[in-house]
């Protein structure tokens, strides 16, 4: 499960995935990435990995929740606004799994698990503050831009027009670890695009 996609456009991390100081919540099972415009519900989540939808379901903690199940893991996201898929669906990465937003939590966001293994009885159990098979998601999404993450990129550009490109200005840390170069050539693909529509 290496070279996953990013679940969401925006890679701007808001919580790690680890222990926290917070007494609540000793342990941040998972990731937490922010909205294209901060605080606005409505970015698209993308299917991190091809699988089967297990659940689709609510609770105070995770608000809408959904759990994807891969060939030998798993995955999660949670606070959604909406979800597209059902339970049985067929999955493939890439597609729409919902939208952003904040049930379950003050601030608009996703909170993406990944744990390892298949799901079953033993997949809320906790080692300590952590849950079992809990690992951290960011370490496995790519660090370089691809084709299909360049058409997303496209896309999200023409549905929110200059606000996006404000945005990337404004915000240096919203393509992650997309090296500066890498970036720079796919906004120069972009134009090239936009030009020949
Ligand atoms: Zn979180």
């Amino acid at each position: 499960m290496t070279n996953l996609r990013w679940p969401t456009i925006n890679h701007r991390r808001t919580s790690p995935f680890g222990p926290r100081a917070s007494t609540k919540d000793k342990f941040h099972d998972g990731t937490d990435y922010g909205a294209i415009r901060a605080g606005v519900a409505g970015d698209e989540l993308f299917a991190i990995g091809k699988g089967k939808v297990l659940f689709v379901g609510r609770s105070a903690a995770y608000g809408l929740y959904i759990i994807i199940e891969c060939d030998n893991w798993c995955y999660l996201y949670a606070h959604m606004d909406s979800c597209m898929l059902s339970q049985n669906d067929q999955v493939v990465a890439g597609q729409i799994v919902g939208i952003m937003g904040d049930s379950g939590t003050e601030a608009v966001h996703v909170h993406v698990e990944i744990r390892t293994g298949i799901y079953g009885p033993n997949f809320w159990d906790k080692d300590g503050d952590k849950f079992k098979n809990s690992v951290d998601p960011e370490t496995y999404f790519r660090k370089a831009m691809y084709t299909e993450d360049l058409q997303t990129v496209v896309d999200v550009a023409e549905f929110n027009s200059g606000d996006f490109w404000q945005n990337l200005i404004d915000n240096k840390a919203t393509m992650g670890e997309v090296p500066v170069s890498i970036f720079i050539s796919a906004l120069a693909k972009v134009c090239d695009i936009i030009k020949e529509r």
